[in-house]
């Protein structure tokens, strides 16, 4: 047992496989083809209260722990990852309306973000600035009790999904004496007057996540649309991300259990010479290494969680599991595929999906570069 779960901790984990395995898995493959959400995917969602699993009963949601989400995530990523990945988007951004949001802003959001009426999204990268956050150029001034919002954000997911709420998203809002920018968080509904929503990215995997341009042209939000402190936005994308970071390294190592999973099963059952294309030696080497490096990525991730949960400070080891477990779920993805041989390259095999969608979480939330350079900076070599 990896987590010594309590009895309702192993249902909630049981109910997810269950759900995971009867509504999320079998539709990956034409979710992926359609690019369409599921929006009655995310409807069985919310009447099974999986929209909201982190925010308090006070709030509308169940009030989850952090292990009940990870174990409910760690189901949902083994069925299908791009889907996931939308899902814990908006999970993260509802815990930044829990953690830094006024009363007055939790009650007005969490209730919708909690019961998946409105799905939320998150916006830093721009054009000209992703791993170098301090170079993004969206601006918001503060006018005649207004913030006046200017610049584009990309490669945004979720802000174009129907039932999308809007937008939490980073911008200038001041200049410090040494000409550091300071940055806030606001919140800009789906609808105002000059956010323009562009269209849909087509990717070579994650399809079935909306992914999108967004254009912020003398955009008009009230005051009271800042989430958290003036200026603070920075420490709060710090927050947020620490959080993704995490959720990323959980996921891979899903889709890299997952993958040597069904590698094990097909090459048991696949023949070449008479034998098992598994009982070559060779392969039977290259599914040994595999199974080594997902079991140190299992020991190493299931220590941080236990740490994370029990509020150590671990932005170095969720740095390094950030780097290390999406490139090792890759080198799975790419060996798992090898021993699939043709078929492996066949759309009707599930490690042809895994193989696309494993590649973005190297990127995706910071990448494996610029994780580096955070622990290489932390152990004070830089
Ligand atoms: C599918 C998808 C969905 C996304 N969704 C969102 C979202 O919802 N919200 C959001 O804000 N963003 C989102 N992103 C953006 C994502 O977080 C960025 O793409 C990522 O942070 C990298 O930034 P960039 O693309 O600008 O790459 P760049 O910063 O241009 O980097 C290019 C290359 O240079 C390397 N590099 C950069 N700086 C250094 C350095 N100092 N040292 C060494 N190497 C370096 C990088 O590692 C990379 O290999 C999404 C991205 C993808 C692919």
């Amino acid at each position: 047992m990896r987590y010594e779960l309590t009895q309702e901790q192993q249902l909630i984990k049981e109910n997810a496989h269950k759900f995971a395995q009867e509504e999320i898995a079998p539709r990956a493959e034409e979710l992926e083809e359609s690019g369409k959400w599921p929006y009655d995917t995310w409807e069985k969602m919310r009447a099974l209260g999986y929209t909201g699993v982190n925010i308090p009963e006070k709030y509308g949601g169940p009030g989850l722990s952090n292990l009940d989400y990870v174990l409910i995530l760690e189901e949902f990523a083994r069925a299908d990852d791009a889907f996931t990945t939308s899902y814990q988007v908006h999970q993260l951004v509802s815990d930044m309306f829990l953690l830094f949001g006024s009363e007055e802003h939790k009650a007005t959001y969490l209730p919708i973000l909690a019961s998946g009426e409105k799905m939320a999204a998150f916006a830093l990268t721009e054009p000209n600035a992703g791993s170098d956050a301090n170079a993004i150029q969206t601006r918001a001034i503060l006018k005649d009790g207004e913030w006046i919002i200017n610049g584009t954000k990309i490669f945004i997911t979720n802000a174009g999904l129907e039932n999308s709420l809007g937008v939490v998203l980073m911008a200038i809002t001041g200049l410090r004496e040494d000409g550091r920018k300071e940055i806030s968080s606001l919140i800009v509904p789906k609808g105002t007057p000059g956010f323009h929503i562009g269209n849909k990215f087509r990717k070579i995997g994650w399809n079935v996540m909306d992914t999108r341009e967004l254009v912020f042209e003398d955009c008009r939000v009230p005051a009271g649309n800042r989430l958290g402190e003036e200026n603070r936005g920075f420490y709060y994308l710090m927050e947020h991300l620490q959080q993704e970071r995490l959720i990323c390294a959980i996921m891979a190592q899903g889709m890299a259990e997952a993958m040597l999973e069904m590698t094990i099963r097909y090459t048991r059952e696949r023949k070449a010479f008479g034998k098992p294309v598994s009982s070559f030696q060779h392969n039977a080497f290259k599914i040994v290494e595999m199974a080594t490096e997902i079991e140190l990525g299992r020991a190493f991730l299931d220590r941080l969680i236990k740490r994370h949960m029990q509020g150590d400070s671990v932005v170095t080891e969720v740095s390094m599991a950030k780097a290390w477990i999406p490139e090792m779920a890759n080198r799975v993805a790419y060996r798992c595929q090898q021993l699939h041989g043709g078929y492996g390259y066949m759309e009707e095999y599930p490690i042809c999906r895994f193989y696309r969608d494993v590649r973005p979480i190297s990127i995706f939330g910071g990448t494996t570069e610029i994780m580096k350079l955070i622990v290489a900076k932390n152990l004070e070599l830089l």
